[in-house]
C-alpha cells in the first residue's frame, strides 16, 4: 500500500462504506485487475465497493480534495481497457457491483429505474417477466451493468431494431468528478430544454463522471420471433438481400448478421445447412402483433431465392433451434478468445460500404500474412463488422504482437476511404485513444478538451481514457 495520503484515504473511504466495502491487494488472478481478454493488467491502489450513491458522492469527494484518480468499474467486459486501473497502482477502482437494485417499473409509462451496477441479463429478465422487452443484447450479457452499457454506448444484436443504449436511456443520476450528484432521472421521451447532458454522459466511458441510477425504455416483449439461418453467395449478395429484407418484411426485422464460412468453421459447431457456401445469414423477425410472421417470413424467403440471392436456408422450427443459430455467432468470439492474443475490431461503415471493404481488406490481410485467419462478422443494418485477425499459431508472442499492429494499421487505413468509425461499439478507452486521436480535426479535438474539462478541470475521472492524461 502506498503513501501516507493513500493510507488516509483508504481509511476515510472505509469508515464510508464498511470494511468489506474495501478491498486492497486483490488476488493477481481477479476479475479486478484482469480484463476480459486477459491481454491487458492493471493494478488498483483499492477497489471500493459503494452501497447508494450518497456514498459514491462522498467516496469521490475525498478523492477529489485528495487529487487521487478514479477508475469505475462495472462488469468489467469492456474490450478497451478503460475499466482497468493503471499498472503504476495510482488509480482508486469504484466498483458499481453492490448497487444492483431494480428500484421501480412504471408499466404505464413503459420504463425502468435501475441502479447502475445491476447487471444486464438481470434487467432484461426483470423486463420479460412483465411482459416487456429491454432490448439491449450482448455476448456479455451474463456480466456487463447498465452503467458500463451507458458509459460505452453499448450497441449488440438488435439496434437496427431498437437502436444502442443511446436511444433506450431517459434518465440518468452522475457522480461528477467533484462529488456532486448531478440528478437527471427524468422519466421524458420528450424534452427540448436546452442542451442534453445525459446524451453527453451516454458513450464518455467514464470520463465525465459515475453514473450512479438510470430510468430505461421498455418495448412490448414480441410474442412471435422467427430465424432464419441462410446461405448466400458473397457480402454483395448479404447487402442486396438486406436491402430487400429492409422493404418487405414490414419492419419486424430485428437482426441480420453477417457470418462468413471461415467463422462458421471456426466455431466448432456443425453448420445446419447440408453445404457450405461463402457467406451466411442470421435473419431474426419479431412481433407482437395480429400479424403472421412466420407466413411472411417464408414468402420473404421464397421470393429471395427465385430472385437468385439465397442459395439454401432453414428456418428455425423451435426455440431451442433458434438459440443454437446464435450459438454458431457466439462460439466463434469465444473460440477466437481461447485461442489466445488476437485482434479485434468493432469497426462500423455505410452499408452499402460493407462488401467493398470486405474485398480490400481481405486481399490486404492476404497479402500481410496469408497464414492469419480472418474472422468477419457483424450487423450488417448497423453497417459494423468485427473485422478480426487470428495469427498465425507458429508465432512467438512478440511476433503476434507486431503482425496485429499492422494489420490494425492496415485495416483502419483501408476503412479511413469508406468513410468509416474505428469503434461502432467497444469505445476508445486506452486501446484505441492514438488512433482516435489521430482522426479527428483540431476542432474536434478542442470541443471534446473542453467538454471534459467542463466537467472534470483536475483530471481524475477516468485519466488517459479516450483523451490524453492531463495533470495531476
Ligand atoms: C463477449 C463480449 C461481447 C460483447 N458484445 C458487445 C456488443 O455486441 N456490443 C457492444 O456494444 N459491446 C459489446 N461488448 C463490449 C461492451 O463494451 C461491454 O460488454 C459492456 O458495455 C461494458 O459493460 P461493463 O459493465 O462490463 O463495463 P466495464 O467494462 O466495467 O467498463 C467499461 C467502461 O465504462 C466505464 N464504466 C463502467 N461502469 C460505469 C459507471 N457506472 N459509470 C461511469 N462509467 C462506468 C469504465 O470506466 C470503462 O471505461 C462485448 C464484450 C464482451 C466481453
Amino acid at each position: 500500500m502506498g503513501s501516507r495520503r493513500e493510507q488516509q484515504l483508504l481509511a476515510e473511504i472505509g469508515a464510508i462504506v464498511g470494511a468489506t466495502g474495501v478491498v486492497v491487494d486483490a488476488d493477481p488472478g481477479s476479475r479486478y485487475r484482469r480484463d476480459w481478454s486477459g491481454d491487458n493488467t492493471g493494478l488498483p491502489m483499492a477497489v471500493v465497493r459503494p452501497r447508494s450513491t450518497a456514498e459514491v458522492a462522498r467516496i469521490v469527494g475525498l478523492c477529489a480534495e485528495a487529487g487521487i484518480r478514479v477508475v469505475p468499474q462495472g462488469g468489467h467486459t469492456g474490450l478497451v481497457a478503460g475499466a482497468l486501473p493503471s499498472p503504476e497502482g495510482d488509480e482508486l477502482v469504484v466498483s458499481l457491483e453492490w448497487m444492483n437494485r431494480i428500484v421501480a417499473v412504471d408499466e404505464n409509462n413503459f420504463s425502468m429505474v435501475v441502479e447502475a451496477g445491476c447487471v444486464l441479463e438481470t434487467v432484461r429478465a426483470e423486463a420479460a417477466a412483465r411482459g416487456f422487452v429491454f432490448p439491449l443484447a450482448l455476448g456479455s450479457q451474463g456480466s456487463c451493468q447498465i452503467g458500463g452499457a451507458i458509459a460505452t454506448n453499448a450497441g449488440g444484436l438488435n439496434v437496427l431494431r431498437y437502436g444502442m443504449m443511446r436511444d433506450l436511456v431517459l434518465g440518468l443520476e452522475v457522480v461528477l468528478p467533484d462529488g456532486r450528484v448531478w440528478s437527471g432521472q427524468k422519466a421524458l421521451r420528450k424534452d427540448n430544454t436546452g442542451y442534453d447532458l445525459k446524451q453527453l454522459v451516454l458513450g464518455s466511458e467514464g470520463t465525465l463522471g459515475i453514473v450512479t441510477a438510470a430510468t430505461l425504455k421498455l418495448f412490448p416483449a414480441p410474442t412471435q420471433v422467427e430465424t432464419a439461418f441462410l446461405a448466400l453467395d458473397s457480402a454483395d449478395a448479404v447487402v442486396r438481400l438486406y436491402g430487400h429484407a429492409r422493404r418487405d418484411l414490414s419492419d419486424l426485422l430485428s437482426a441480420f448478421e453477417l457470418l462468413t464460412d471461415t467463422g462458421v468453421v471456426h466455431s466448432g459447431l456443425a453448420n445446419p445447412l447440408a453445404q457450405a457456401a461463402p457467406c451466411y445469414v442470421l435473419l431474426e423477425i419479431s412481433t407482437s402483433g395480429l400479424i403472421d410472421a412466420r407466413a411472411l417470413l417464408e414468402a420473404f424467403l421464397a421470393s429471395a431465392a427465385e430472385r437468385g440471392l439465397v442459395r439454401d436456408g432453414a428456418i428455425a422450427t423451435s426455440s431451442a433451434q433458434a438459440a443454437s443459430f446464435w450459438q454458431i455467432r457466439e462460439m466463434i468470439i469465444e473460440k477466437q478468445r481461447r485461442q489466445g492474443r488476437h485482434l479485434r475490431t468493432d469497426i462500423s461503415m455505410p452499408i452499402s460500404a460493407i462488401a467493398p471493404f470486405m474485398r480490400e481488406a481481405e486481399a490486404a490481410m492476404a497479402a500481410l500474412s496469408p497464414d492469419a485467419i480472418v474472422l468477419a462478422y457483424g450487423h450488417v443494418g448497423d453497417g459494423n463488422l468485427h473485422f478480426n485477425v487470428v495469427p498465425p499459431a507458429a508465432l512467438d508472442e512478440a511476433g503476434k504482437i507486431d503482425l496485429l499492429a499492422r494489420s490494425e494499421e492496415r485495416i483502419f487505413s483501408i476503412l479511413d476511404g469508406f468513410g468509416g468509425s474505428i469503434s461502432a461499439e467497444h469505445g476508445v478507452g486506452r486501446i484505441k485513444r492514438h488512433a482516435f486521436l489521430d482522426r479527428i480535426s483540431p476542432v474536434h479535438r478542442d470541443l471534446i478538451g473542453a467538454i471534459k474539462h467542463a466537467f472534470d478541470p483536475a483530471g481524475i475521472m477516468n485519466p488517459g481514457r479516450i483523451l490524453e492524461q492531463t495533470a495531476p
